[in-house]
């Protein structure tokens, strides 16, 4: 976090905005507390990690807070920097955890004991194009974050979207909203016009939208018709997960829009590109002949290893030349006038993002769910071989 920020600040109707250090790039998350007949609600404790927790410590020190005066745990969703610190702060201060059903489901559907979820993400990753080396890094990755969310909390209360929730000296209806994470909650106090955004509206950056296997099949959309619910709510004063407190709700629900609007029409002008660049590379009536069937697609994996083979054994040259060549021509057949994801996502978000698993995550998420969102209003054709032919995802531009 910057020095120059400070790690709380009071802000109107004594709600305080305590900002968390978060060890990547989102610099810090805000966490919330509001006091009530309850004693304290906190919205959103943070990431699990040892600067936090001294954050915490200092925090309610300064404010004269103790550990038994927190009435409430309150989380937006489940994502580790809102979600890691509910257990330790519940087994601190006896506070019961409230958050939506979807959002217990996937903290322990993604860091739970035994959980395979990071294996299939990986995998699903893969399948999407992206090399098994820089799979690996975001495996490895997901693992690491498992400490920083752990204890999960051992007492939880479910709250539905439109349920009121009386906390911090208010009625705060919870607002149901999809796209960023599964179950995700605002909370509205209609009588102030003040709403906890948590990470569904932010101000100066916009919220990753994650695709991931078994999830929801087109986040992008459902994120959009989220905002287009949200547009119609009266706010005042937004409260987000990340950055500082905001007055100008409605334009920055319009402007978020507008990003998603724009990216979908700049990844169509790149669909076209990548699916022309690698027509190019093919040779054109072979591609013709045997693009998109699934034997040329097992043929070419198949060429494949023997073109390796041939690679390696250099007393063999013409005859690994020959079969090399026929790779080549094959493959390319096989992705001639298509693309995959991990390509799009290098294009979208520069080479900058492969050296660090955590933004290459939400690079390949971010992207797979704009991808999706363009193959449901059939601007792209998803073709999917199957798993015995490698199970590869493609994106085809359709005609005209
Ligand atoms: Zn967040």
């Amino acid at each position: 976090m910057r020095d120059s920020q400070p790690l709380w600040t009071r802000r109107m109707s004594g709600i305080v905005q305590l900002r968390l250090p978060l060890p990547f790039a989102l610099k810090w998350v805000n966490a919330y507390l509001l006091r009530g007949e309850e004693g304290w609600t906190v919205v959103d404790p943070g990431l699990r990690t040892e600067e936090s927790e001294a954050a915490w410590e200092i925090v309610m020190d300064e404010l004269g807070i103790g550990w038994s005066d927190i009435g409430r745990i309150v989380l937006t969703h489940y994502h580790p920097d809102h979600y890691g610190l509910a257990g330790w702060l519940q087994s601190r201060t006896g506070a019961e955890v409230y958050l939506s059903e979807t959002a217990a489901l996937y903290a322990h559907r993604l860091w739970g004991e035994g959980e395979t979820f990071s294996a299939s993400l990986a995998g699903a990753f893969r399948a999407h194009g992206l090399p098994e080396t820089l799979s690996g890094g975001v495996l490895a990755h997901l693992e690491s974050v498992k400490r920083q969310v752990l204890p999960h909390p051992a007492r939880t209360r479910i709250i539905r979207a439109g349920d009121k929730l009386s906390f911090g000296g208010a009625e705060w209806e919870a607002v149901g909203g999809e796209g960023h994470a599964p179950g995700h909650l605002a909370f509205y106090d209609r009588d102030r016009r003040m709403m906890l955004c948590g990470d569904q509206v932010l101000p100066d950056i916009t919220p990753n939208i994650g695709w991931m296997p078994d999830g929801d099949p087109d986040p992008l959309g459902s994120y959009l018709s989220s905002l287009a619910r949200m547009a119609a709510i009266e706010v005042d004063t937004a409260f987000p997960g990340h950055r500082e407190p905001f007055a100008e709700y409605g334009r920055r629900v319009a402007e978020l829009r507008d990003h998603h609007a724009r990216r979908l029409a700049r990844m169509a002008e790149l669909a076209e590109e990548l699916a022309i660049r690698s027509a190019d590379t093919s040779d054109a009536g072979d591609a013709r002949a045997v693009a998109a069937t699934v034997d040329a697609a097992s043929a070419g994996a198949a060429s494949m290893d023997q073109a390796s083979v041939g690679a390696a054994s250099m007393d063999q040259a013409s005859a690994g030349a020959a079969s090399m060549e026929a790779s080549v021509r094959m493959n390319a057949a096989g992705s001639a006038g298509r693309f995959q994801s991990f390509a799009m996502c290098e294009t979208l978000f520069g080479e900058r993002v492969l050296g660090n698993p955590h933004n290459l995550r939400f690079a390949m998420a971010e992207t797979i769910a704009h991808l999706e969102r363009m193959a449901l209003s059939g601007m792209l054709i998803r073709e999917t071989e199957p798993a015995s032919a490698g199970g590869q995802v493609y994106y085809r531009p359709t005609e005209g």
